[in-house]
């Protein structure tokens, strides 16, 4: 077992060996910032109101869309009080550096965008539009959100539901080949606070040929002989020591 300080010095290592270093990150990312993990044991889901696998599926929506329009609506009130992870902030620091590509995402909250991040590839989607599941008409998220937080199921012109563009169990995952390329495309691939639990992201690491290093406090389902680092820490604990390592201003 590394300290931390040695693994933050591993880390910084192969950031500095690396020329297109990409992150893929999880709900582990957002829990310190005060938001639900998915299958974590606090927040949203766990206090047993929602269950997500009702939330989001595309054939529940489709019966009573209110069930997730309840959920959205506390989410969407949680989300305009968070603020983004030294975690986020890191990444998006070493992306201004040059030293990382991009991310890939499977969370919906929007807080590497609000970190600074620019190159984000949310893989399971966002509240940033939402289309009519009728006529594909598109509304912005301001136009969305105050329909959102009414209580009402928001509806198109043309009287039927209005979905946001978020991944549903049950739809395809329409970003997964650019985020295959990324991966396959980088020569460090930093998995941070994902368990590796939810497929298709799940394989997103078996295209990427070069490092890989995973940052996630809990177990994860990859191969640990893929790994070249393996860290279960505390992420912004760890990425700050990573941040000092590296002399990174975040
Ligand atoms: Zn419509």
């Amino acid at each position: 077992m590394l300290t931390r300080k040695q693994a933050a010095a591993e880390l910084a290592g192969l950031l500095k060996a690396a020329r297109s270093a990409v992150a893929l990150s999880g709900a582990g990312c957002s829990t310190n910032a005060g938001l639900a993990d998915f299958r974590g044991d606090k927040g949203l889901y766990a206090s047993g109101k929602y269950d997500p696998q009702k939330i989001f599926d595309i054939d529940e929506f489709f019966k009573e869309p209110r069930y997730f329009y309840d959920f959205a609506r506390d989410f969407i009130e949680q989300l305009k009080k968070v603020k983004p992870t030294f975690t986020h902030a890191f990444l998006s620091a070493l992306e201004k550096t040059g030293q990382l590509k991009g991310v890939i995402t499977q969370n919906i909250d929007a807080l590497h965008q609000k970190a600074g991040s620019v190159n984000v590839v949310e893989l399971h989607g966002s509240f940033w539009t939402s289309r009519c599941v009728s006529c594909a008409r598109e509304y912005s998220y301001a136009q969305m959100e105050p329909r959102i937080l009414s209580a009402e199921v928001p509806r198109c012109s043309c009287g039927v539901v209005i979905k946001p563009d978020i991944v549903f169990y049950g739809e395809s995952v329409r970003r997964i080949g650019e985020s295959v390329k990324m991966a396959s495309e980088s020569d460090l691939f930093i998995i941070a606070g994902s368990s590796l639990e939810v497929y298709p992201a799940a394989a997103i690491p078996d295209s990427a040929y070069g490092k890989i290093a995973l940052v996630n406090k809990g177990p994860v389902n990859i191969r640990a002989e893929r790994l070249s680092l393996n860290v279960s820490d505390d992420l912004d604990d760890f990425f700050m020591a990573v941040a000092e390592e590296l002399s990174l201003s975040v």
